[in-house]
C-alpha cells in the first residue's frame, strides 16, 4: 500500500478526536483551538501556563546527506516516537509542516512514511491550518507597502535597486525568481527588479519559528531589514511603521498545531524553513511545548546533518534555551552505496564495496555531531531490499567509531519496528551531553563561516565574489557582523557541488552573497548556486495527484 492509502485506512477507522489526545499529554478541550476533529492549535493561555515548566530530554533527528534513493528522516522521528511511547515514555513529537512547493514537485507528502506517518495526512501537506497561508499574505503585504511607500513620495529615501524584501509564494515557480514589477506608467508604482522566494525560504517564515512568544514575534518583525537608503542606511519595518499589521497576520499562525500518529502518539507540527535554503528547524515554541508537556521530545532538522543539524545547533539551540541530550542520525544502506558510487538502478542488489566507500558520508556526518559534546545514535532505516551483510557492516563500522547503530523497521512495522532505536537512544539518554559550541558566539561573519567550511564540510577554504564582500562591509558598517550564520548550501553534497557525494576534502566553497535576516537574528550566506525559488522537475509529483467526486484524494504518496 502506498503513505497515501495506509494514512486514509487509518483515518476512516482509527484517528482518535484531538481532544483525547490533548487529554494524554494533560491539556483540557479549553487549551485547545480545533481545526475541525483532528487538529487544533495550542491557545495562548495553554501557553502562557507552560511558560515556567522544566523541559524534558530533547532527542535530535538528523541525517546523511539526502540522496534520490531517500533516506526517511521523518518517518524515523515517527517510528521513534511511537516506539518509544510503547516503551512506556512520554515521547512527543515536534516536525516541521510540509511546502505545497515539494509536494507537488519531486517529494509528494512529508509526513511519514508507512506506518510511521502522522495524520490527517492529506490535511498536513496540503493546506492544514493555514500557517503557510498567512506567512505568505504576512511577506507580500509587506511587499505592497513597501512599494506603495515608494510610490507615495518615497519619505524614507529607499533606494530602489536596493530593497532586499522579495515577495513570496509557496509554490515551486522558476518563472518568478526574477521579475520587473511596476510597468505601466506613474500610476502603476514605480518600476524595479525583484523577485519572489519561496514561503518557507522567507525570513518571516525564519522569524516565526524563532519567536518565544506574540511580544518577541513584534520585536523581531521590527528590526527586519527591508532594504537601504540611497545613501545605504538600513531601512526596517518599524521605520515603515507597519509593524503591528504585519505581527497581526500572524497571529494564529505562531500557535503551535497538535495532530497524532498512526499510533496516537501527540505530534506538534509547526512552521516549515528549508534546511538548504533557511535554517531548518521548526519553530522554537512547538519544540517547547513538547519539551514542557513531554518527558522526551523529539524534533527533526532537515536534510543532512550538515544543514538542518549544524543549524539546529548553532543558530535554534542558543534560542530554545535548551541543548539536545541526542542526536539520532538517520541512514540507509541504498543512500550509502549511491554514495559510494552504485547507480541509482543498482540499490537493490547487495554491494559491500560501495557500502564500504559511501560510508565515509556518514562517518563524516557522526564525527561532525560527535564534536557538539552530545552523544551520537545512527537509525539504518531498512528497506526491503537491503541484506542482513549490509546492515552487520554497517554496525561494525559505527562501532569502530563507537557509535550504536541499529536497525529501525519502522516504515513496515510502526513503533514495534523501532523498538531496539528506542532502547539504544534511551541509552544514550544516560549517558553525558555536554554540549559545546562550534564557534564563539560574537566570532566575526568569516571567522563562523570558515569554521563550518573546515569543521562541518571538510572543506579547505572559502571564495567570496565581489557582491558577497561589499555585503560583508555593509554588515562590519552596521555591526550585524557578530550574529549567527545561516549557510545556504546544496543538500545533496557536504560541499557546495551538488554532485561531489562521499566525504570530499581540500574543497573551495564559494559564496555568492551575504545577506542580513536582522528579524531572525542571522546573516544568510549564499552559496554555490543554491536558490531561494525552486523549480518543477520534468515529471512533477501533481501530475499523480487527483480527488475523486467524493473528496478522496490519491497521489499524495
Ligand atoms: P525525509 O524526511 O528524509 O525526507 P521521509 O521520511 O519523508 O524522508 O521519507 C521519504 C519517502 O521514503 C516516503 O514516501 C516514505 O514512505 C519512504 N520511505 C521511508 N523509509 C522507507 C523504508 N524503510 N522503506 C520504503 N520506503 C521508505
Amino acid at each position: 500500500m502506498s503513505d497515501i492509502e495506509i494514512a486514509q485506512a487509518n483515518e476512516a477507522n482509527q484517528m482518535k478526536p484531538i481532544t483525547e489526545i490533548a487529554a494524554t499529554m494533560g491539556l483540557a478541550a479549553d487549551d485547545l483551538e480545533q481545526y475541525g476533529k483532528s487538529k487544533a492549535k495550542i491557545s495562548f493561555e495553554a501557553l502562557n501556563r507552560l511558560k515556567d515548566r522544566p523541559f524534558g530530554k530533547l532527542v535530535l533527528v538528523t541525517s546523511i546527506n539526502p540522496t534520490p534513493a531517500g533516506e526517511g528522516k521523518s518517518t524515523v522521528t515517527v517510528g521513534l516516537g511511537d516506539a518509544l511511547r510503547q516503551r512506556g515514555q512520554n515521547a512527543i513529537i515536534a516536525l516541521r509542516e510540509p511546502s505545497l512547493g515539494p509536494v507537488m514537485g519531486m517529494k509528494g507528502g512529508a509526513t511519514g512514511g508507512g506506518y510511521a506517518q502522522v495524520v490527517p495526512m492529506e490535511d498536513i501537506n496540503l493546506h492544514f491550518t493555514g500557517d503557510m497561508h498567512a506567512l505568505t499574505s504576512a511577506v507580500d503585504t509587506l511587499a505592497a507597502l513597501i512599494d506603495n511607500h515608494l510610490q507615495q513620495g518615497n519619505a524614507l529615501n529607499l533606494d530602489p535597486r536596493r530593497i532586499l524584501w522579495k515577495r513570496a509564494l509557496d509554490i515551486n515557480d522558476r518563472a518568478l525568481r526574477n521579475t520587473v514589477i511596476g510597468l505601466g506608467g506613474p500610476l502603476s508604482g514605480v518600476p524595479r527588479e525583484t523577485g519572489f522566494d519561496i514561503t518557507v525560504a522567507s525570513e518571516l517564515m525564519a522569524v516565526l519559528c524563532l519567536a518565544e512568544d506574540l511580544a518577541d514575534l513584534k520585536i523581531r518583525i521590527s528590526r527586519i531589514v527591508v532594504g537601504y537608503t540611497y545613501d545605504k542606511q538600513p531601512v526596517t519595518v518599524a521605520d515603515l511603521e507597519v509593524t503591528g499589521a504585519i505581527t497581526m497576520l500572524l497571529r494564529d499562525a505562531i500557535k503551535p498545531n497538535l495532530v497524532q500518529t498512526l499510533e496516537h502518539t501527540p505530534a506538534f507540527i509547526h512552521g516549515g524553513p528549508f534546511a538548504n535554503i533557511a535554517h531548518g528547524c521548526n519553530s522554537v515554541l512547538a519544540t517547547r511545548t513538547a519539551l514542557q508537556l513531554g518527558d522526551i521530545a523529539i524534533t527533526e532538522a532537515g536534510f543532512g546533518a550538515d544543514l538542518g543539524g549544524e543549524k539546529f545547533l548553532d543558530i535554534k539551540t542558543p534560542v530554545l534555551g535548551k541543548t539536545p541530550d541526542s542526536i539520532v542520525i538517520v541512514a540507509t544502506a541504498r543512500a550509502l552505496k549511491y554514495n559510494g558510487g552504485s547507480a541509482l538502478n543498482e540499490l537493490q542488489t547487495e554491494n559491500l564495496d560501495a557500502l564500504a566507500k559511501g560510508f565515509a558520508n556518514l562517518k563524516r556526518h557522526i564525527q561532525n555531531m560527535q564534536q557538539y559534546g552530545v552523544p551520537v545514535v545512527v537509525a539504518l532505516n531498512r528497506f526491503t531490499s537491503d541484506t542482513d551483510a549490509e546492515l552487520q557492516f554497517l554496525i561494525e563500522a559505527c562501532a569502530k567509531l563507537k557509535v550504536t547503530a541499529v536497525t529501525a523497521t519502522v516504515w513496515a512495522d510502526g513503533g514495534a519496528g523501532g523498538l531496539d532505536l528506542a532502547d539504544a537512544v534511551l541509552a544514550s539518554l544516560n549517558e553525558p551531553s555536554h554540549f559545546t559550541p562550534l564557534m564563539a558566539a560574537d566570532a566575526s561573519a568569516e571567522s563562523k563561516i570558515a569554521t563550518i567550511v573546515r569543521k562541518i564540510y571538510g572543506g579547505a577554504d572559502v571564495a567570496y565574489d565581489a557582491k558577497a564582500l561589499q555585503s560583508l562591509k555593509l554588515i562590519a558598517d552596521n555591526r550585524w557582523d557578530h550574529l549567527p550564520v545561516c549557510i545556504a548550501k546544496t543538500q545533496y553534497s557536504l560541499s557546495d557541488d551538488a554532485k561531489a557525494l562521499g566525504a570530499p576534502t581540500g574543497f573551495t566553497v564559494h559564496v555568492r552573497d551575504v545577506i542580513p535576516k536582522l528579524g531572525a537574528g542571522f546573516l544568510v550566506v549564499m552559496t554555490g548556486n543554491v536558490l531561494t525559488m525552486p523549480g518543477l522537475p520534468k515529471h512533477p509529483a501533481a501530475l499523480d495527484m487527483d480527488v475523486d467526486a467524493t473528496g478522496k484524494i490519491s497521489g499524495l504518496f
